[in-house]
């Protein structure tokens, strides 16, 4: 057991951005016993980091999100509730989730752990007249096939994994509970933020309004680590980390790249709008303010992709 060296103060800040969909694997149902169990791997990964790191936890919703809306939408009984409240309603839920699952994993690896943990519901300012609200690329929900995505009321795009429907993804402009994050950290909080890329809110002078969007978690997370100051980005999805020619002949896993390299590739549509995309585009961000190590890495790789050990690292140069 390697047990914890450095005072809270001494100890470098992690953040683990968690994939939503990494929560629900390749031909599950996505029910939420499963969703539970896929959850207990990251955890048990971030009990054990928690003894030398303090630790930041962000969280995707497109799976749950896009469940939800249409779970609401297969019911007349009761009024219509509009995506911002869906966004808020999964960062409780996968809160909820994310640290009954942490807190489980840490009382496991010492049944006298006192860690404190809060999951705090988290607003981001997007901008009102961001493009993107006029071109959903944000993939949510279930996998369609081309035909039930042909008949659909809804926007919907072929991704990897199959069609799926899609709204607006604006990017965000800051954390509204950036300082209450940066305080809880300094304190030895382990904090859950920005579940499903936060509440999506427009300003209206001191006040905000919640606007009908998700917000990609990745570039969240890269706003966020550049507001509270963070050192290690590590972002666990469903795949060992980013690929060149994904899904096709001669696809290969890219070990470490650099920041000119990745914005490279970027420009030659090897990581896709809406999946990929974000998550280089977040690491590229991430080390261009001062990050000191940007990771893509599978959700069972975390603690190897912190150390730099998996995954794909983004390098100055
Ligand atoms: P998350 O919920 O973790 O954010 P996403 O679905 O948004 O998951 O992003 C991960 C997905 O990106 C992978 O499952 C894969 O289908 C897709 N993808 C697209 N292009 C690439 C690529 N070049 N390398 C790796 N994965 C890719
Ligand atoms: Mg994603």
């Amino acid at each position: 057991m390697t047990l914890c060296t450095k005072g809270i103060s001494e100890r470098q800040t992690l953040l683990v951005a968690l994939g939503g969909n990494a929560l629900i694997r390749n031909g599950e149902e996505g029910t939420i016993e499963e969703q539970f169990a896929n959850l207990k791997v990251p955890m048990g990964q971030i009990a054990r980091l928690s003894r030398n790191y303090r630790v930041i936890i962000t969280h995707g919703n497109g799976p749950q999100v896009g469940n939800l809306l249409l779970q609401q939408e297969c019911c007349d009984a009761v009024p219509k509730l509009p995506l911002e409240i869906l966004v808020a309603q999964t960062q409780g839920q996968l809160g909820y989730m994310i640290e009954s699952t942490l807190e489980s994993e840490l009382l496991a690896l010492d049944p006298t752990s006192e860690q404190l943990i809060a999951s705090l519901v988290s607003y981001v300012v997007v901008d009102e007249e961001d493009p993107a609200f006029h071109d959903p690329s944000k993939p949510i929900g279930p996998v369609y096939s081309a035909e039930e995505a042909a008949r659909a009321h809804w926007p919907a795009r072929k991704t990897p994994k199959g069609y799926r429907r899609v709204v607006a993804s604006p990017r965000p402009i800051t954390i509204v509970e950036k300082r209450e994050i940066g305080k809880l950290i300094e304190m030895g909080f382990i904090v859950i933020c920005c579940g499903g890329g936060g509440i999506p809110v427009i300003r209206d002078g001191r006040a905000f309004h919640g606007v009908d969007a998700v917000i990609d978690k990745d570039l969240a997370s890269a706003k966020l680590a550049e507001e509270v100051g963070v050192d290690i980005l590590v972002i666990a999805t469903d795949v060992a980390g980013a690929f060149l020619h994904y899904g096709e002949p001669g696809e290969k896993l890219i070990d470490t790249m650099t920041v000119e390299e990745a914005l490279h590739h970027l420009d030659e549509g090897h990581f896709p709008a809406g999946s990929m995309g974000p998550k280089v585009e977040a690491a590229v961000q991430f080390m261009k303010n001062g990050g000191k190590r940007a990771v893509i890495a599978s959700i069972e790789d975390i603690e190897r992709g912190t150390g730099g050990k998996a995954g794909t690292e983004l390098t100055l140069s």
